[in-house]
């Protein structure tokens, strides 16, 4: 009933950075829903904490096949994708097994590859595909680079912000040379941003100066009630649909949509 939502182009994009609490799965979440209410979206949870499944109010019990086999068995099955509580955003969950996989991948023949297996008979189904990354550039965060069309890095605006994702540009320079020309920083998105302090404005002019306009102009406000939506297992446009937070996401979905056009 939803096919005919589909466009021409599947947009990939990891939701990367290697650092923990920026604002990766609340912003995998909280975009993905807002895409879906005009595109086919499909959200892979790459963290083995499963935050992402969690929050689009996946069960437990409906969890046990995920990410891990779609990685381990480098097929996709059609008991992999499950609905979760948004229309036209179908999900792969993640649970503690994932955090195994990184390890038993290292026998796997073309291992980086798995993820990009996997998805290539998907992508004709959805218009996005956005991967929530764990706070890691391991061999899970490179299979989602080497499946990726684009990287979004979540940005939160503290101190050392951009030394903190030197890393990560470097990684995505050598993924791009090696194994996925096709890959690049396709947005940067400020996070929690707090327009009080001092510091958010001074990290969003020095991520400016060097990123351009790779920056997104929507700029994400620290938002009680975003966090208050997760722990509900809810994105916050289900939750709260005329806080800062949902408005901010539907703005950076419009932007994000009209740059991928
Ligand atoms: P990551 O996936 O990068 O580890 P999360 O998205 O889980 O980070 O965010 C870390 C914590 O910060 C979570 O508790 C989340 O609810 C909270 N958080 C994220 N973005 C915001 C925001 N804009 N305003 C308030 N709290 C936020
Ligand atoms: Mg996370």
């Amino acid at each position: 009933n939803n096919k005919n939502l589909k466009s021409k182009a599947t947009h990939i994009l990891a939701i990367a950075n290697q650092k923990g609490g920026v604002g990766k799965t609340t912003t995998a979440i909280n975009l993905a829903t807002a895409l879906a209410a005009k595109k086919k979206v499909l959200l892979i949870d790459l963290d083995s904490q499963g935050n992402s499944s969690t929050a689009l109010g996946v069960d437990y019990t409906n969890r046990e096949i995920g990410t891990y086999h779609l990685l381990i068995d480098g097929t996709i099955k059609d008991e992999m994708i499950k609905d979760g509580i948004v229309p036209n955003l179908s999900l792969i969950t993640a649970d503690e097994n994932l955090a195994g996989a990184e390890l038993e991948l290292i026998d796997v023949p073309e291992r980086e590859f798995r993820l990009k297996k996997g998805l290539e008979t998907l992508t004709q189904h959805y218009d996005y595909i956005l991967i929530d990354c764990p706070p890691s550039l391991g061999m899970l965060t490179l299979n989602a680079l080497v499946a990726a069309s684009g990287v979004i890095v979540p940005l939160q605006c503290e101190f050392l912000a951009l030394e903190g994702i030197s890393h990560l540009v470097k990684t995505v320079t050598r993924v791009q040379k090696s194994l996925n020309p096709e890959l690049d920083i396709r947005a940067i998105v400020l996070t929690m941003y707090d327009k009080r302090n001092k510091l958010s404005e001074l990290v969003a002019e020095d991520t400016k100066a060097f990123f351009g306009d790779k920056v997104c102009k929507t700029v994400i406000p620290r938002n009680i009630r975003i966090s208050e939506a997760q722990s509900y297992g809810k994105p916050i446009m289900l939750y709260d649909h005329k806080s800062s937070g949902a408005m901010a996401y539907i703005s950076l979905a419009k932007e994000l949509m009209r740059r991928f056009q």
